[in-house]
């Protein structure tokens, strides 16, 4: 059985394409068919992609697809109950270089950057990078383990890496995310709620929060308000 999740956000003014896809798409057979009309008020950051999680696969439609070798299977029986936003850049403030990916390939150059050298050796990876484009690269099949919390505890449960989903965002704690970014991450978060009931729409954490004094990320300049808002939480 095909267990694909399929969402639609429909804006105001429904366009051609939108008609044909909601016509058509809820006849084929596998799909399951939401949309966020009716159940919901609309988001203010309408969504015209339709995002696709393959619960098989356990990937997005939407991303590029790198996989990395940082990730293992989740405990027996153990499903994402948590989300995990996190920032990165390489190096420090600088956007666009492709050396995230290369961190999560263990390929990161010691000589290329003084940071570099002080973490080329870590093993770590997360689901998925959202680019200051609002670009997606996936690294990591959902329903895996990635390597992204470290020493973490949310609730009392310590090893947060074992039952939640790592989002980077491609920014530093302190320069304002780009709106897209926001769109982005919505999508992909309602996408995840649908294919994982274990989910929920209070469960979407910082790392800073389930690292505290450890981590910072995604720090002050992230607007969990404006989150918030457009999850309609
Ligand atoms: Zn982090």
């Amino acid at each position: 059985m095909i267990t694909t999740v399929l969402r639609l956000y429909f804006h105001e003014n429904l366009n051609a394409f939108d008609l044909i896809l909601a016509k058509v798409l809820p006849r084929l057979s596998g799909f399951m068919f939401v949309t966020n009309n009716g159940r919901r008020k609309i988001s203010p950051y309408f969504l015209e992609a339709i995002v696709i999680i393959d619960k098989i696969t356990g990937r997005l439609n939407v991303a590029r697809w790198r996989e990395s070798p940082n990730c293992d299977e989740r405990p027996t029986g153990m499903e994402p109950e948590l989300i995990v936003i996190h920032n990165i850049s390489l190096p420090p403030g600088e956007f666009g270089s492709g050396w995230i990916e290369a961190l999560f390939f263990n390929r990161l150059d010691p000589e290329a950057h003084p940071y570099f050298a002080k973490i080329h050796q870590l093993r770590v990876s997360a689901h998925l990078l959202i680019h200051r484009d609002g670009t997606l690269t996936q690294f990591v099949p959902f329903h895996q383990r990635a390597w992204h919390a470290g020493e973490s505890c949310y609730s009392g449960r310590q090893r947060c890496n074992d039952f939640s989903i790592g989002i980077e965002l491609e920014g530093t704690d302190d320069q304002s995310y780009e709106p897209v970014q926001y769109h982005k991450l919505a999508g992909v978060i309602e996408a995840l709620l649908l294919a994982y009931p274990g989910l929920c729409r209070n469960a979407i954490v910082g790392h800073e929060h389930i690292a505290p004094g450890r981590k910072t990320d995604p720090g002050a300049a992230f607007d969990w308000s404006l989150l918030r808002s457009v999850l309609g939480v």
